[in-house]
């Protein structure tokens, strides 16, 4: 009787192990465009999901990187810092997490390609 209740109390604990490990978020990462801001260089990133701005930058060595973006319109290349989610009952504007070019306030952007074979860009 004894043994039986172990092994069913095993396979509970298995079970919720599984659960568990079902419910927890992937951790993934994905390749992105950041801008150090301080050197001014543009460059290729694989970053976690959910990673907060802005991150350490391999060339300026402090946490100056964002994620980067160029307008279309102007060629304006940017960095844009994530908003934090709104407060619950708050409204939310339409342009939520919209990255805007600084110049021209346009949202027709794209994020900058650094060319095949470069590491980085030196900005201007
Ligand atoms: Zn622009």
């Amino acid at each position: 009787m004894k043994g039986k209740i172990i092994g069913l109390v095993v396979v509970i604990l298995i079970a919720l192990g599984f659960i568990v490990k079902q419910a927890m978020p992937k951790k993934y990462t994905y390749e992105t465009v950041l801008l150090d801001t301080e050197k001014k260089i543009l460059y290729k990133a694989k970053i976690p999901a959910g990673t907060k701005f802005p991150v350490k930058s391999p060339y300026s060595g402090k946490k100056t990187a964002y994620p980067a973006y160029q307008c279309l319109e102007d060629g304006t290349i940017f960095p844009y810092v994530p908003p934090p989610p709104p407060k619950e009952g708050e409204p939310v504007p339409p342009d939520f997490g919209i990255p805007r070019c600084p110049k021209d306030g346009s949202t027709n952007v794209t994020v900058p390609q650094i060319p095949e074979g470069k590491e980085y860009i030196q900005l201007e």
